[in-house]
């Protein structure tokens, strides 16, 4: 399903993705970053980070995408790719909680746009978070239940 997204159509999100940074509430760091999540269903859902003055509560511009997807349309929706923007002309691949959260109702093949030290950067999810937790790991072996 992912791997068949045209190019435009990535094109189109990473669009989005900068016009969601361009609402950034950052006055802290100044680093202005959105995202957006292209839903199963082809709908567009936005999101930025929006910082707080103690820091520690601050929340990404994915998992702010990702919590309004899940307000409005439900626990069920699947994500098929993600953009991330930036208006600082840096790179900012998702962070590792960001990464946990997306997996959640990602696939291995949901792709992944974003500015990565050496330029534009698209990666499959499993790429993206190898080794994201996973209750299921028990179901493996990998890890004994009490
Ligand atoms: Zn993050």
């Amino acid at each position: 399903m992912t791997t068949s997204l045209a190019q435009t159509a990535l094109d189109n999100l990473l669009e989005e993705a900068k016009k969601a940074a361009a609402n950034s509430y950052s006055p802290y760091s100044g680093f202005k970053v959105g995202a957006a999540l292209r839903l199963a269903n082809g709908t567009v859902v936005t999101g930025t980070n929006v910082e707080n003055v103690s820091y520690g509560l601050t929340i990404c511009a994915e998992r702010a995408a990702l919590v309004r997807a899940v307000s409005e349309f439900g626990p069920e929706i699947r994500i098929a790719a993600v953009a991330v923007a930036n208006l600082n002309d840096a790179a900012s691949p998702p962070c590792g909680a960001c990464r946990q959260m997306l997996a959640e109702f990602a696939a291995p093949d949901t792709l992944v746009i974003f500015p990565a030290a050496d330029g534009m950067t698209t990666m499959p999810f499993d790429q993206v978070l190898p080794l994201g937790f996973d209750m299921s790991l028990k179901k493996t072996g990998k890890i004994e239940q009490a």
